[in-house]
């Protein structure tokens, strides 16, 4: 056995997406202790870029030291007691699994479907809440990345609170790629990852507690069912203004390339980052469509960073993936639960959303559809491509 030395890929998948440079020097910088003044110093910076990237002044913002589903975990078993009960607004895998966290912790499970590669429909939340007007929580996911779908996070927010409950909100996918409002919305649990739009490495969830949730949070009537991911415990370590007390060993290392990352993303500006995310994406729409390829889901309810093409008719998915990774060190990913084999996912997240992965993506599956004599358009995209960047 050796060093494993990866390939480099271009990551234009759901995530991981590709991985900044600065961010990756960041995290080859020495370790220091957890307890160190100087990482304290550094914990402190994380927490005010978080607040700024989710568009909140809430104190209880951090990143919990687990991936994206950690954030989700803690959402649910601090907020959500045994009997508790949960309106779960699914359109898509992700919300799936918000339903099942209801369900392992003893809650009252509401499960409210929308058809798959369509937003949430407010309506429906409407009758959920007239039907039990004794729920808790709401919970969504903003950016469904198994569907390529956002939803209007401010609406929904807007009717729970008005009907009394707090919200969870998924914001893996769409922090930092369109806009994230956590106050605004008045959100009270919301969680991303760092491996999507931050483009940083995985394994990180900045997580955010509004003042009211940290209130139901202290007033429990039960311990919260996770040691590991119980808030009250997690803010001896992190919480301001105290003496910071041994929890769990931060991922040192990690935290350097979140703290780069975050400041990335507030040095280009978020509405900067938002635009450069949609003009990307309106390219690559240009290109794929004169190619003849259909997007999946309706214009309006589209994410800009995670693009969901129907695969033509007779063309096999897995193998242009595989030819793409193969002949050109691109990833992109595959559809998810009841969208296996029928679409491609194309992901421009983050440090990926950029023009010259949008023009290797184009020009990389013109190839590898044309070879598999697929029936496409060949020789338009990258017109079409750069008619969209030009019309920007
Ligand atoms: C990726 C993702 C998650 C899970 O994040 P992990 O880092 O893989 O645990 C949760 N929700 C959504 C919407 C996601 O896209």
């Amino acid at each position: 056995m050796q060093s494993f030395i990866p390939i480099p890929r271009t990551l234009m998948g759901p995530g991981p997406s590709d991985v900044h440079p600065r961010i990756l020097t960041a995290m080859a910088k020495p370790t220091v202790g957890h307890l160190d003044p100087e990482f304290i110093r550094l914990m402190d910076e994380i927490k005010r870029l978080l607040q700024t990237v989710f568009q909140t002044d809430n104190a209880l913002t951090l990143p919990l030291s687990a991936p994206g589903s950690a954030g989700m975990e803690a959402s649910f078993v601090n907020l959500v007691e045994p009997g508790d009960k949960v309106i779960v607004l699914q359109n898509g895998v992700f919300g799936g699994r918000m339903a099942e966290n209801v369900e392992r912790l003893g809650g009252t499970l509401v499960r409210v479907e929308s058809p798959w590669g369509r937003a949430i429909d407010p309506a429906q939340l409407e009758a959920a809440l007239k039907a039990h007007p004794d729920t808790k929580v709401v919970a969504f996911v903003h950016a469904e990345t198994s569907t390529g779908v956002k939803s209007d996070a401010k609406t929904l927010c807007a009717m729970a609170q008005a009907a009394g409950c707090l919200t969870i909100v998924d914001c893996v996918t769409s922090l930092v790629g369109c806009e994230v409002d956590v106050d605004g919305w008045g959100a009270d649990a919301v969680y991303s990852g760092t491996q999507k739009c931050l483009s940083c490495a995985p394994g990180l969830s900045p997580f955010t507690l509004s003042p009211r949730a940290a209130e139901v949070i202290q007033s429990r009537g039960t311990p919260v069912k996770s040691w590991f991911l119980d808030m009250n415990l997690i803010m001896g370590y992190w919480g301001e203004g105290q003496t910071r007390a041994y929890h769990h060993t931060a991922p040192v290392n990690a935290l350097y390339g979140l703290h780069e990352a975050l400041l990335i993303a507030v040095d280009e500006g978020l509405s900067a980052s938002w635009l450069r995310h949609q003009r990307n994406h309106e390219a690559l729409k240009a290109g794929l469509e004169a190619m003849g390829l259909a997007f999946f889901v309706p214009e309006s309810e589209r994410l800009p960073q995670l693009n969901l093409v129907t695969v033509p008719e007779g063309v096999d998915e897995a193998v242009v993936r595989r030819q793409l990774l193969a002949d050109f060190n691109l990833e992109i990913g595959a559809g998810l639960g009841v969208l296996a084999g029928k679409v491609w996912r194309i992901g421009l997240m983050g440090y990926a959303s950029r023009p010259e992965n949008v023009l290797l993506c184009l020009s990389a599956l013109e190839s590898v559809l044309s070879a598999s004599q697929a029936p496409i358009h060949r020789g338009v995209a990258i017109d079409a491509m750069q008619a969209a960047y030009s019309a920007a």
